[in-house]
Order: C-alpha cells, then structure tokens, then sequence
C-alpha cells in the first residue's frame, strides 16, 4: 500500500540522497512522494520518480513538509541533514523534527538509518 515519503536533503547531502533514491528507485515508485524545491529537482532530475516538489527548504519548504506531517500527510521522512554546515533555516529544520516526534513519524536523518528504513518498509509490503 502507498505511503507518503518526504525527501530534504542539505545541500552536501544531496548527492547521496540522489545516489540512495537511484538505488532504491522501484521501491519509491511505489509510494507518493513530496519534497523540499532543491531535493526534488534534483532527485526527479536524477530518477525520473514522479515527486511533489514545495518550497526550497531556506524559503518554507521545511514549514510547508512539517505543516503536512501535522495533517498526517507524511508517513516517513527522509531527511539527509549535514551536521557541519550551520544552516540559516536551522528553527524550520527543528520545527520539522519536532513535529515528527510529536506525530511519531519515522525520520531518518542519515543514509545509514534510511538503509533500515527502507528495508522495512519493503519486507511491510
Ligand atoms: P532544498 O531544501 O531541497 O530546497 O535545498 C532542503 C533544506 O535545506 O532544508
């Protein structure tokens, strides 16, 4: 059954979230997928899985994602954080944080916890 997945990544992690939706390719294209404006571009670009694509994450896209978590519209978030960059949106990154442990959505934060996640999610389906 389709799930709703949300994909941000920083910018120095984009590549490996473009490199882990490219492995992962038949798995995502199963389920409804949105994103922040940078992530999705570049995924879509890269993938050809059809994304939603929101606001980039400097200008609301992480606001708009954590707004949709609080009407339960996501179910799983991957979000590739880059720990060294101080990032100037850094309250929206923690809002949508919160928000997923206020609604106990799953929420990897590096590709490590997203392997498992999706590993998961495939012996769920
Ligand atoms: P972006 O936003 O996908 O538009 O780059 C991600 C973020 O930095 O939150």
């Amino acid at each position: 059954m389709p799930v709703n997945i949300a994909l941000i990544a920083h910018d120095k992690k984009k590549a490996a979230m473009i490199e882990f939706c490219m492995t992962h390719k038949e798995t995502l294209a199963n389920h409804h997928l949105i994103a922040t404006g940078t992530t999705g571009k570049q995924v879509r670009e890269a993938t050809n899985l059809s994304i939603r694509p929101f606001k980039s994450g400097p200008m609301g896209g992480d606001q708009e994602i954590g707004a949709r978590i609080a009407q339960g519209k996501v179910d799983i978030v991957f979000f590739f954080r880059d720990p060294l960059t101080a990032q100037p949106h850094e309250p929206d990154v923690s809002a949508l944080f919160r928000l997923s442990d206020v609604y106990e959505i799953p929420l990897a934060t590096n590709i490590k916890t997203a392997e498992m996640l999706i590993q998961a999610m495939k012996s769920d389906s």
